[in-house]
């Protein structure tokens, strides 16, 4: 009987598990199509320069308009993606589609300072083919190499030594590297001497925080990265006083709720100071 039960409870679980198999081919099928068909969107959310409120530039985030579904957020999808190299496919696209927007955007008139950051999967960093696909995108585009930012999640950037030289070879491209999420792996203060990267992004975890100590971890991590001339962009800033906080830390740029959500390219606002920073309705 024991036996019998521990057989049956062995079921129930390989019948999840396939249904669970099932279920991600199908979404991982139905992706494959999304991506050929033209369903995957950007929306772009300004970064700013915390002393001035100007947006220097805007981070696009991917979303799936999949029919009957509505807009599927990346948590949803990337993921699955990332279980093959379809995830190579997602970037290749984001990367044509947001080099592309920020050059009509600078033909409407936007200031050429202005940088289009892209996040890239740790997997298709880790293929050989990924310098070739950035340059792809600024060769189609024409885009400025310095006005792109490659964010790669810092979970993925340490340890990974085809990371790191991958890293290296799309420096040499021009383009500006970011590590994203910072403060949520282990990278040491040793290993931000010896990475190329350009911009540390602290991730909204310790945005949040309001204990002493967290604060003063942020604190050391803007001084470090100063010292080795990485600027810092806090992420997901929310309350005004997050904002005084990182202000006196001295946070070069802030990014999140506070002052604009992310938003299809026709609805995001132009390269002017946002609020706080301007709070009149602005003319013209
Ligand atoms: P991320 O790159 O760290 O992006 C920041 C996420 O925080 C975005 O969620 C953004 O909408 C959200 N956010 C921004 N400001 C605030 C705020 O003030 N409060 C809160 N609560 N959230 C805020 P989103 O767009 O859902 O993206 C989630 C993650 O999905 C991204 O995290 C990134 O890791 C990944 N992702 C997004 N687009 C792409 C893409 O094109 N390719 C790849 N491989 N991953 C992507
Ligand atoms: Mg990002
Ligand atoms: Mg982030
Ligand atoms: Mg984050």
């Amino acid at each position: 009987r024991a036996k019998s039960g521990g057989r049956g409870r062995a079921e129930v679980f390989d019948e999840a598990l396939s249904r669970e198999l099932v279920e991600r081919g199908r979404l991982e099928s139905a992706l494959r199509a999304g991506i050929a068909a033209g369903e995957l969107v950007l929306h772009y959310q300004p970064i700013l320069d915390t002393g001035s409120g100007e947006v220097a530039g805007y981070e696009a985030l991917v979303r799936w308009d999949r029919p009957g579904h509505g807009l599927v957020a990346p948590a949803d999808f990337i993921p699955v993606a990332e279980r093959s190299t379809l995830v190579c496919d997602v970037g290749r696209w984001v990367l044509a589609e947001a080099t592309a927007q920020l050059v009509r955007w600078t033909a409407e008139g936007r200031g050429e300072h202005l940088t289009v950051s892209v996040n890239l999967s740790g997997r298709h960093v880790a293929q050989p083919g990924v310098v070739t696909d950035v340059a792809d995108a600024l060769a189609a585009s024409g885009l400025a190499p310095h006005r792109l930012a490659l964010e790669i999640t810092e979970t993925v950037v340490v340890d990974v030594l085809e990371i790191e030289e991958a890293l290296r070879a799309l420096r040499d491209l021009g383009v500006r590297i970011s590590i994203d999420d910072f403060g949520t792996g282990y990278t040491s203060i040793h290993q931000l001497q010896h990475l190329a990267v350009d911009t540390l992004k602290i991730d909204r975890s310790l945005v949040e925080a309001t204990t002493p100590g967290v604060l003063a971890l942020v604190g050391l991590v803007v001084q470090a990265a100063h010292a080795f001339d990485l600027t810092v962009v806090a992420e997901g800033v929310e309350e005004p006083e997050q904002l005084e906080r990182l202000r006196a830390l001295g946070c070069d740029s802030v990014q999140g709720f506070l002052f604009a959500r992310p938003e299809p390219a026709g609805l995001v606002a132009d390269d002017g100071p946002l609020e706080p920073w301007v709070t009149e309705p602005r003319v013209g």
